[in-house]
């Protein structure tokens, strides 16, 4: 081999593990997708002042905003929000994994199941609630709670962790759906299991037969161990998984005007975001996205100090807000997230990234 063509072999070298590495770089194997129910940017700031300093949000680099009106109105509900992620499509507020002609189309736990992925959610309400509900059933109200409820056993998710078991087993019509679970392979759990002795990698773990409490009435730390328990069983799948986790209650907070009880979810959820950062950190492979489906209460900070822990907040409604919210994302293929776009694109940005296979 004379010099020009060692020159040039070394040139093809660094060319081929270029391209190797920006696949890597921009493909990711996992996807967890984070939601903050109701966390605009006064709800993350307010988190800011409490914590005295930076939250984890503040390690994320790539940062976008949604806009999150859905197909009937500019004010969108938790149901139309969660749907727009994932399905891609806005649809009518209330609609549960149906597009606006009130159509069923497949979800996002769907594809990655077809793809298979294992996939997971994790909440700190009942799972039947709109945002989880979104991923999983397709009604055309939110509130039909036990027909939600009835979607999840043929729907192949691995691992579901939140409130809610009642819907499964004290139903109207008598069906007992955790049997279902059980015949179908599952390991059920409730209340009195802990979550860290589960060893099962298909699993649900109901931690109330409603909702969960809030973090003032000693929730504590469930959230973060709930989310780690699912990232460390479905990445036992040598394929990868999605998993989509929820922050339920800093919507409720400001749908009672009350800074505090938004405050203290929001921490919560922060960190939460903190776990998952740092496994994904350490992974690698995954690409983590941070949004939420719309602000609620229409938060405004009037007066404060870092210093002094105190802030005053205004409340301008006990509804929701049209206001664009923020995305942060993190990992293979994170760049894609900044700029302003529909919160429908958050779907087709992920299977864009991932190559998920739409069969459907
Ligand atoms: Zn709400």
């Amino acid at each position: 081999m004379n010099f020009k063509s060692i020159i040039s072999f070394i040139f093809l070298f660094l060319a081929v593990n270029e391209l190797a590495f920006s696949q890597k770089q921009t493909k990711p194997k996992n996807v967890i997708l984070m939601i903050g129910d109701g966390m605009g940017l006064a709800q993350i700031c307010a988190g800011m002042v409490y914590r005295q300093g930076d939250l984890n949000l503040a390690r994320f680099k790539k940062i976008g905003f949604i806009k999150t009106y859905s197909s009937d109105n500019y004010v969108t509900d938790s149901a139309a929000g969660a749907t727009a992620f994932s399905i891609g499509k806005k649809t009518y507020n209330g609609a549960v994994g149906l597009d606006s002609l009130k159509h069923a189309q497949e979800t996002l736990i769907e594809i990655a199941e077809n793809n298979k992925k294992s996939t997971g959610i994790v909440v700190t309400c009942t799972v039947t609630h709109a945002t989880p509900a979104s991923f999983i059933a397709h009604v055309e109200n939110r509130n039909h709670y036990f027909d939600i409820a009835s979607y999840y056993p043929n729907s192949g998710v691995d691992v579901v962790i939140g409130g809610g078991m009642a819907y499964f087993n004290k139903r109207k019509d008598k069906k007992n759906l955790i049997d279902t679970l059980l015949k179908s392979g599952y390991d059920v759990f409730d209340s009195t299991n802990d979550i860290n002795t589960i060893n099962s990698t298909k699993f649900y773990k109901f931690t109330n037969n409603y909702h969960l409490p809030k973090m003032s009435e000693g929730r504590g730390n469930y959230s973060e161990i709930a989310s780690l328990k699912a990232i460390e069983t479905l990445n036992k799948n040598k394929n990868g998984f999605f998993l989509m986790i929820e922050g339920s209650q800093i919507d409720w907070g400001s749908h009672d005007t009350s800074l505090s009880y938004t405050v203290n979810e929001m921490l919560d959820f922060d960190n939460t975001i903190g776990r998952v950062l740092d496994w994904a950190v350490k992974d690698g492979n995954t690409l983590v996205i941070v949004t939420a489906d719309h602000e609620t209460g229409g938060l405004t900070l009037v007066d404060g100090s870092l210093k002094d822990k105190k802030l005053t907040g205004k409340f301008s409604t006990t509804e929701h807000t049209g206001i664009m919210v923020p995305v942060f994302a993190f990992g293979p293929g994170s760049d894609e997230f900044s700029g302003i776009y529909e919160n429908t694109a958050i779907f087709h940005k992920i299977i864009n990234l991932t190559g998920y296979k739409c069969f459907k």
